[in-house]
Protein backbone atom coordinates (compact mmCIF):
# COMPACT_ATOMS: atom_id res chain seq x y z
CA UNK A 1 0.00 0.00 0.00
CA UNK A 2 1.04 3.40 -0.39
CA UNK A 3 2.30 6.15 2.12
CA UNK A 4 -0.99 9.03 2.90
CA UNK A 5 0.13 11.94 2.00
CA UNK A 6 -0.25 14.68 4.51
CA UNK A 7 -0.46 17.11 1.73
CA UNK A 8 -3.52 18.08 0.02
CA UNK A 9 -2.22 17.30 -4.16
CA UNK A 10 -4.12 20.35 -5.22
CA UNK A 11 -3.32 23.10 -3.19
CA UNK A 12 -0.43 21.63 -1.10
CA UNK A 13 -2.12 22.77 2.13
CA UNK A 14 -1.03 20.54 5.48
CA UNK A 15 -4.17 21.44 6.84
CA UNK A 16 -5.77 18.25 4.98
CA UNK A 17 -8.24 15.77 8.04
CA UNK A 18 -10.05 12.54 7.52
CA UNK A 19 -13.54 13.02 6.37
CA UNK A 20 -14.32 9.07 6.12
CA UNK A 21 -12.48 6.40 7.32
CA UNK A 22 -12.38 2.62 6.02
CA UNK A 23 -15.01 3.37 3.28
CA UNK A 24 -16.10 0.06 1.08
CA UNK A 25 -17.35 -0.48 -2.02
CA UNK A 26 -20.54 -1.48 -1.97
CA UNK A 27 -21.51 -1.09 -5.38
CA UNK A 28 -19.14 -3.99 -6.69
CA UNK A 29 -17.72 -5.47 -3.49
CA UNK A 30 -14.22 -4.80 -3.82
CA UNK A 31 -12.32 -6.02 -1.09
CA UNK A 32 -10.71 -3.40 0.65
CA UNK A 33 -11.22 -0.40 2.61
CA UNK A 34 -10.63 3.06 1.54
CA UNK A 35 -10.16 6.57 3.96
CA UNK A 36 -11.25 9.91 2.33
CA UNK A 37 -9.32 12.73 3.44
CA UNK A 38 -10.71 16.57 2.82
CA UNK A 39 -8.92 19.88 2.65
CA UNK A 40 -10.69 22.76 3.98
CA UNK A 41 -8.52 25.34 2.47
CA UNK A 42 -9.48 24.04 -1.49
CA UNK A 43 -12.19 22.30 -0.62
CA UNK A 44 -11.49 18.88 -2.71
CA UNK A 45 -11.56 15.66 -1.26
CA UNK A 46 -9.32 12.33 -1.99
CA UNK A 47 -8.22 9.07 -0.92
CA UNK A 48 -5.65 9.05 1.18
CA UNK A 49 -3.24 6.95 0.33
CA UNK A 50 -3.91 8.23 -3.27
CA UNK A 51 -3.58 5.12 -5.70
CA UNK A 52 -0.83 4.69 -8.40
CA UNK A 53 -2.43 4.45 -11.62
CA UNK A 54 -1.46 1.13 -12.91
CA UNK A 55 -3.02 -0.39 -9.66
CA UNK A 56 -6.88 1.79 -9.81
CA UNK A 57 -6.86 0.41 -13.55
CA UNK A 58 -7.53 -2.87 -11.52
CA UNK A 59 -10.54 -1.66 -10.12
CA UNK A 60 -12.91 -1.68 -13.23
CA UNK A 61 -14.13 -4.84 -13.46
CA UNK A 62 -15.73 -6.20 -16.84
CA UNK A 63 -19.21 -5.72 -15.43
CA UNK A 64 -18.40 -2.05 -14.82
CA UNK A 65 -22.05 -0.40 -15.43
CA UNK A 66 -20.19 2.29 -18.06
CA UNK A 67 -18.91 -0.57 -19.80
CA UNK A 68 -22.38 -1.81 -21.23
CA UNK A 69 -24.68 0.07 -23.05
CA UNK A 70 -27.62 1.91 -21.21
CA UNK A 71 -30.63 -0.79 -21.47
CA UNK A 72 -34.39 0.06 -20.56
CA UNK A 73 -36.78 2.09 -22.66
CA UNK A 74 -36.44 5.34 -20.01
CA UNK A 75 -32.73 5.34 -18.86
CA UNK A 76 -31.55 5.42 -22.72
CA UNK A 77 -34.11 8.02 -23.61
CA UNK A 78 -32.81 10.11 -20.22
CA UNK A 79 -29.75 9.78 -21.84
CA UNK A 80 -30.08 11.03 -25.20
CA UNK A 81 -32.07 14.05 -23.60
CA UNK A 82 -28.41 14.36 -21.26
CA UNK A 83 -26.45 14.48 -24.36
CA UNK A 84 -28.46 15.96 -26.64
CA UNK A 85 -27.91 18.83 -24.00
CA UNK A 86 -24.18 18.44 -24.17
CA UNK A 87 -24.20 18.70 -27.96
CA UNK A 88 -26.09 22.39 -27.93
CA UNK A 89 -23.27 23.37 -25.13
CA UNK A 90 -20.60 21.93 -27.61
CA UNK A 91 -22.05 23.57 -30.33
CA UNK A 92 -22.01 27.08 -28.56
CA UNK A 93 -18.44 26.94 -27.84
CA UNK A 94 -16.78 25.13 -31.22
CA UNK A 95 -19.77 25.54 -33.70
CA UNK A 96 -20.62 22.47 -35.59
CA UNK A 97 -17.48 20.99 -36.66
CA UNK A 98 -14.24 20.46 -35.36
CA UNK A 99 -12.09 17.60 -33.31
CA UNK A 100 -13.29 16.73 -30.28
CA UNK A 101 -11.43 13.94 -27.53
CA UNK A 102 -13.81 12.70 -25.35
CA UNK A 103 -11.63 10.75 -23.04
CA UNK A 104 -12.51 8.20 -20.76
CA UNK A 105 -15.37 7.34 -23.12
CA UNK A 106 -16.17 3.92 -21.75
CA UNK A 107 -17.62 1.63 -24.91
CA UNK A 108 -18.18 4.96 -26.89
CA UNK A 109 -21.79 5.28 -26.31
CA UNK A 110 -21.95 9.26 -26.07
CA UNK A 111 -19.69 9.34 -29.40
CA UNK A 112 -22.17 7.44 -30.86
CA UNK A 113 -25.18 9.58 -29.91
CA UNK A 114 -23.32 13.21 -30.09
CA UNK A 115 -21.93 12.53 -33.34
CA UNK A 116 -25.25 11.96 -34.74
CA UNK A 117 -25.90 16.25 -33.42
CA UNK A 118 -22.57 17.88 -35.68
CA UNK A 119 -19.98 17.18 -37.63
CA UNK A 120 -17.29 16.53 -35.28
CA UNK A 121 -14.54 14.69 -35.84
CA UNK A 122 -15.11 12.08 -32.20
CA UNK A 123 -12.17 10.48 -31.39
CA UNK A 124 -12.17 8.36 -27.27
CA UNK A 125 -9.81 7.34 -25.22
CA UNK A 126 -9.71 4.99 -22.63
CA UNK A 127 -6.58 3.01 -21.11
CA UNK A 128 -8.19 -0.29 -20.93
CA UNK A 129 -8.78 -2.96 -23.80
CA UNK A 130 -11.73 -3.97 -22.75
CA UNK A 131 -14.34 -0.79 -23.59
CA UNK A 132 -12.17 -0.58 -26.67
CA UNK A 133 -13.20 -3.68 -28.34
CA UNK A 134 -16.69 -2.97 -27.11
CA UNK A 135 -16.66 0.27 -28.92
CA UNK A 136 -15.17 -1.18 -32.18
CA UNK A 137 -18.41 -3.14 -32.04
CA UNK A 138 -20.65 -0.45 -32.76
CA UNK A 139 -18.47 1.62 -35.12
CA UNK A 140 -16.71 4.23 -32.71
CA UNK A 141 -12.60 4.69 -33.03
CA UNK A 142 -11.54 5.02 -29.17
CA UNK A 143 -7.27 5.28 -28.89
CA UNK A 144 -5.86 3.25 -25.82
CA UNK A 145 -3.73 5.20 -23.56
CA UNK A 146 -3.87 8.02 -21.18
CA UNK A 147 -3.83 12.18 -21.43
CA UNK A 148 -0.10 11.89 -20.53
CA UNK A 149 0.48 9.12 -23.26
CA UNK A 150 -1.60 11.09 -26.12
CA UNK A 151 0.27 14.13 -25.12
CA UNK A 152 3.26 12.79 -25.92
CA UNK A 153 2.80 11.95 -29.27
CA UNK A 154 0.14 14.38 -30.48
CA UNK A 155 0.18 18.51 -29.91
CA UNK A 156 -2.64 20.49 -30.09
CA UNK A 157 -4.80 18.86 -32.04
CA UNK A 158 -8.31 19.33 -30.51
CA UNK A 159 -10.96 22.34 -30.50
CA UNK A 160 -12.44 20.48 -27.54
CA UNK A 161 -11.83 17.76 -24.71
CA UNK A 162 -14.90 16.23 -23.09
CA UNK A 163 -14.52 14.43 -19.87
CA UNK A 164 -17.62 13.27 -18.27
CA UNK A 165 -17.34 12.14 -14.71
CA UNK A 166 -13.39 11.49 -15.28
CA UNK A 167 -11.48 13.64 -13.36
CA UNK A 168 -12.47 11.95 -10.18
CA UNK A 169 -11.09 8.28 -11.63
CA UNK A 170 -7.48 10.40 -12.15
CA UNK A 171 -4.66 9.67 -9.44
CA UNK A 172 -3.20 12.58 -10.60
CA UNK A 173 -5.16 15.11 -12.08
CA UNK A 174 -3.26 18.19 -12.14
CA UNK A 175 -1.18 16.85 -14.48
CA UNK A 176 -3.61 15.10 -16.14
CA UNK A 177 -5.01 18.71 -16.73
CA UNK A 178 -1.57 19.93 -17.94
CA UNK A 179 -1.85 17.19 -20.56
CA UNK A 180 -5.24 18.42 -21.73
CA UNK A 181 -4.14 21.25 -21.76
CA UNK A 182 -0.59 20.56 -24.14
CA UNK A 183 -3.40 18.74 -26.20
CA UNK A 184 -5.74 21.64 -26.71
CA UNK A 185 -5.63 23.93 -29.92
CA UNK A 186 -5.22 27.68 -28.41
CA UNK A 187 -8.72 28.96 -27.36
CA UNK A 188 -9.42 25.55 -26.81
CA UNK A 189 -12.32 24.08 -24.19
CA UNK A 190 -12.67 21.32 -21.55
CA UNK A 191 -16.13 20.55 -21.03
CA UNK A 192 -16.67 17.78 -18.34
CA UNK A 193 -18.54 16.80 -14.95
CA UNK A 194 -17.80 15.43 -11.86
CA UNK A 195 -19.40 14.86 -8.64
CA UNK A 196 -19.66 17.55 -5.71
CA UNK A 197 -18.99 16.89 -2.44
CA UNK A 198 -20.64 19.79 -1.06
CA UNK A 199 -24.06 17.91 -2.25
CA UNK A 200 -26.73 17.52 0.09
CA UNK A 201 -26.48 13.68 -0.71
CA UNK A 202 -23.24 13.38 0.38
CA UNK A 203 -23.84 15.24 3.46
CA UNK A 204 -26.71 13.06 4.42
CA UNK A 205 -25.60 9.59 3.16
CA UNK A 206 -21.89 10.05 3.51
CA UNK A 207 -20.78 6.58 3.59
CA UNK A 208 -23.67 5.57 1.39
CA UNK A 209 -23.29 8.57 -1.02
CA UNK A 210 -24.74 6.35 -4.58
CA UNK A 211 -21.31 8.54 -5.77
CA UNK A 212 -18.87 7.48 -4.01
CA UNK A 213 -17.73 4.57 -6.40
CA UNK A 214 -14.99 3.09 -4.04
CA UNK A 215 -12.02 2.73 -5.14
CA UNK A 216 -12.78 3.83 -8.52
CA UNK A 217 -13.70 7.68 -7.37
CA UNK A 218 -10.16 8.76 -6.37
CA UNK A 219 -11.53 12.26 -6.09
CA UNK A 220 -14.48 14.03 -4.81
CA UNK A 221 -13.91 18.02 -6.55
CA UNK A 222 -16.51 20.74 -5.37
CA UNK A 223 -17.06 24.06 -7.14
CA UNK A 224 -13.77 25.97 -5.84
CA UNK A 225 -11.32 23.36 -6.00
CA UNK A 226 -12.57 22.96 -9.74
CA UNK A 227 -12.06 26.49 -10.00
CA UNK A 228 -8.63 25.92 -8.05
CA UNK A 229 -7.81 22.96 -10.50
CA UNK A 230 -8.47 25.02 -13.92
CA UNK A 231 -6.43 27.96 -12.62
CA UNK A 232 -3.33 25.66 -11.50
CA UNK A 233 -3.07 24.80 -15.04
CA UNK A 234 -3.55 28.08 -16.83
CA UNK A 235 -7.07 27.61 -17.85
CA UNK A 236 -10.01 30.12 -17.19
CA UNK A 237 -13.31 28.83 -16.14
CA UNK A 238 -15.79 29.78 -18.17
CA UNK A 239 -18.77 28.00 -16.22
CA UNK A 240 -19.42 26.09 -13.60
CA UNK A 241 -22.95 25.20 -12.93
CA UNK A 242 -24.68 22.45 -10.93
CA UNK A 243 -26.80 19.51 -12.37
CA UNK A 244 -29.83 17.63 -11.15
CA UNK A 245 -28.68 13.87 -10.01
CA UNK A 246 -30.56 11.78 -8.34
CA UNK A 247 -28.18 8.51 -9.07
CA UNK A 248 -26.25 9.64 -5.34
CA UNK A 249 -29.75 9.11 -3.70
CA UNK A 250 -30.97 6.27 -5.17
CA UNK A 251 -27.95 3.86 -5.10
CA UNK A 252 -27.38 5.47 -1.95
CA UNK A 253 -30.64 4.17 -0.81
CA UNK A 254 -30.33 0.95 -2.39
CA UNK A 255 -26.87 0.48 -0.52
CA UNK A 256 -28.82 1.41 2.39
CA UNK A 257 -31.51 -0.88 1.84
CA UNK A 258 -29.22 -4.01 1.10
CA UNK A 259 -27.04 -3.63 3.89
CA UNK A 260 -29.86 -2.96 6.77
CA UNK A 261 -32.89 -4.80 5.71
CA UNK A 262 -31.95 -7.22 2.52
CA UNK A 263 -28.55 -8.08 3.95
CA UNK A 264 -27.31 -8.90 1.09
CA UNK A 265 -24.85 -6.81 -1.31
CA UNK A 266 -26.17 -7.35 -5.48
CA UNK A 267 -23.34 -5.65 -7.16
CA UNK A 268 -25.67 -4.43 -9.50
CA UNK A 269 -28.70 -1.98 -9.88
CA UNK A 270 -31.67 -3.17 -8.18
CA UNK A 271 -34.79 -4.16 -10.24
CA UNK A 272 -36.75 -0.86 -7.55
CA UNK A 273 -33.55 1.98 -8.70
CA UNK A 274 -35.39 3.22 -11.59
CA UNK A 275 -38.31 3.62 -9.15
CA UNK A 276 -35.94 5.62 -6.31
CA UNK A 277 -34.55 7.59 -8.95
CA UNK A 278 -37.78 9.10 -9.85
CA UNK A 279 -39.09 9.65 -6.24
CA UNK A 280 -35.66 11.54 -5.70
CA UNK A 281 -36.03 13.62 -8.78
CA UNK A 282 -38.00 17.10 -6.99
CA UNK A 283 -35.57 16.98 -4.32
CA UNK A 284 -32.77 16.95 -6.69
CA UNK A 285 -34.14 19.56 -8.81
CA UNK A 286 -34.36 21.69 -5.35
CA UNK A 287 -30.57 21.19 -4.67
CA UNK A 288 -29.62 21.79 -8.04
CA UNK A 289 -31.36 25.66 -7.29
CA UNK A 290 -30.16 26.20 -4.25
CA UNK A 291 -26.32 24.80 -5.87
CA UNK A 292 -26.17 21.88 -3.55
CA UNK A 293 -26.78 18.93 -6.17
CA UNK A 294 -25.10 15.87 -6.75
CA UNK A 295 -23.06 16.60 -10.00
CA UNK A 296 -21.19 20.03 -11.25
CA UNK A 297 -20.49 20.82 -14.68
CA UNK A 298 -17.39 23.07 -15.71
CA UNK A 299 -16.27 24.68 -18.83
CA UNK A 300 -12.61 25.40 -18.63
CA UNK A 301 -10.99 27.20 -21.79
CA UNK A 302 -7.31 27.19 -22.40
CA UNK A 303 -5.78 30.79 -23.56
CA UNK A 304 -5.76 32.01 -27.49
ZN1 LIG B 1 -6.31 21.77 -0.91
Amino acid sequence: MDKKTRECPICSSKKIKPLLEKAVDKEYGDKGNWDIYFCPECQVGFQNPLPVLNNSLENYPPQYSQYHPRRGTLLKKLYQAYLQKKAKKIEKLIGQEGNILEVGCGVGQSIKVLSGYGKWKMVGLEPIDYPIKEGKKIGVHILKGTLSSLAKKEKEKYDLILMLHVLEHLPDPKSDLKYAYQLLKPGGYIVGETENLLSWDFKILEKFWGLLALPRHIFFFTKDSLRLLAQKNDFKTIEINFQPNTEGWALGCQFFLQEKIFRKQLNKRAFYYPILLAIFLPLSLTQTFFKASGVVEFVFKKNL
